[in-house]
């Protein structure tokens, strides 16, 4: 059997934790099986990196924040290819070059294009545990690239599928993938399982286990993942197809409390206004979310929208600049609170029961967006605990 393990910065972040990482691997490895492992950059060494990068430059090129990324990554494959090799089991530590992991051109965000396979069979063939580095590649003009932070989960996943493995488990701090996130949500339950499209929802809004690039990966090719704790032995969650024919309704409640909400007021009510607005933000490259366009009335309506909070500021002025409107309100003290199951598609009432949830708390809800397996409402920063609970619990989400 093959088995591909990920660990995260947590998990390797001192000689301790290391060693902890090596002998599990090496564990898995005396069952007579082959072992490849992803790590990602120690503790919080990448922040470090930035740190130091900015304090260089306060604009670094792209193509040198990625020359500097890499030796974080490079760092603990090293280390932990030393400790097993101290442990009495041949390692060796490879990195993107090494492997050759192709990727797009687009340093700080490029994607895995192909992996070449050969040099980690030969080395497994030797009865070597293969140690890579997450999160970097290689690109056409044999510069390093990385795949956006959190990256080494997707280098992990692609590996995986690359190497046809039997498993891929993706090793974190946590125990898995909960119903909610439970420093917020005390009876929060830890799930079994969760399909790749209730995964795709919970990472894209920021549940914060999986890069959320690694679960679209493994649902395309059909990647089974284990999230579990390095720390323990507790089972984990796994991610994969839904099988199920029950299918949990709602299978968790996340938050993002990155949200702004821009309302500009007093539009014109006429063709193209919207196209025009929202291109003005695509041009510079700010992310939309929810909209809400209002009736018209006296010959004007109100678009709001929400956004990152970082891009708030700039959306306004943009806005300001460019729109005839009367003008534009910035309310940065919002958060976005969603409920998703895969369930949903076939259940009615489900929203009307999270609304329900909120009104018992008396909160208001100022704008709603969902898609098939989701339903996000935005509210005021303050009720976002509130709302959490009071949702987890009409849903009976909870330990029993
Ligand atoms: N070290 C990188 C980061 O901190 C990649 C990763 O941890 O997955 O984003
Ligand atoms: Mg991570």
């Amino acid at each position: 059997m093959l088995v591909v393990k990920k660990f995260g910065g947590t998990s390797v972040a001192n000689k301790e934790r290391i060693y902890n990482v090596a002998n599990r691997c090496i564990e898995e490895y005396k069952k007579g099986n082959d072992v490849v492992v992803v790590l990602s950059a120690m503790g919080k060494y990448t922040d470090e990196l930035i740190t130091m990068a900015k304090d260089i430059n306060e604009n670094p090129p792209k193509r040198e924040m990625d020359m500097l990324y890499t030796i974080g990554e490079q760092m603990s494959v090293a280390l932990m290819a030393m400790a097993m090799n101290k442990l009495g089991v041949p390692a060796i530590s490879l990195n993107a070059f090494q492997v050759a992991m192709h990727t797009t051109s687009v340093y700080g965000n490029a994607r895995l294009k192909r992996i070449d396979a050969e040099r980690i069979r030969n080395e497994l063939e030797q009865r070597k545990i293969v140690i890579i580095t997450g999160f970097q590649g290689i690109n056409k003009y044999d510069d390093y690239t990385t795949l956006g932070r959190g990256g080494s989960d997707t280098t992990a996943v692609a590996l995986a599928a690359a190497l046809h493995a039997d498993k891929c488990e993706i090793y974190t701090d946590v125990d898995g993938v909960y119903t909610a996130d439970p420093r917020k949500v005390k009876n929060a339950r830890k799930l079994d399982t969760v399909t790749y499209d209730e995964m795709l929802e919970l990472a894209t809004l920021g549940a914060g286990v999986l890069h959320n690039r690694s679960v679209e990966l493994a649902k395309k090719f059909g990647v089974q993942l284990v999230v579990r704790s390095s720390l323990n032995n507790n089972e984990g969650t796994v991610v994969k197809e839904d099988t199920k024919m029950e299918k949990m309704i709602v299978s968790g409640v996340a938050a993002d409390a990155d949200a702004a909400r821009v309302a500009v007021v007093g539009l014109k009510d006429e063709p193209g206004v919207a196209f025009k607005l929202f291109n003005l933000l695509a041009k510079k490259n700010i992310n939309v979310d929810m909209i809400l366009q209002s009736i018209g009335r006296h010959g004007t309506k109100d678009i709001t929208f929400t956004c990152s909070q970082e891009d708030a500021d700039e959306a306004k002025a943009v806005i300001a600049e460019a729109m005839e409107c009367e003008d534009v309100d910035v309310n940065k003290d919002v958060a976005k609170v969603s409920i998703v199951g895969a369930g949903m598609q076939t259940n009615a009432g489900v929203a009307a029961k999270m609304f329900e949830a909120l009104y018992d708390e008396n909160i208001n809800i100022r704008m709603i967006s969902t898609s098939e397996i989701r339903v996000t409402v935005l509210i005021d920063a303050k009720n976002v605990e509130r709302a959490m609970n009071s949702i987890h619990d009409k849903f009976d989400l909870g330990e029993k």
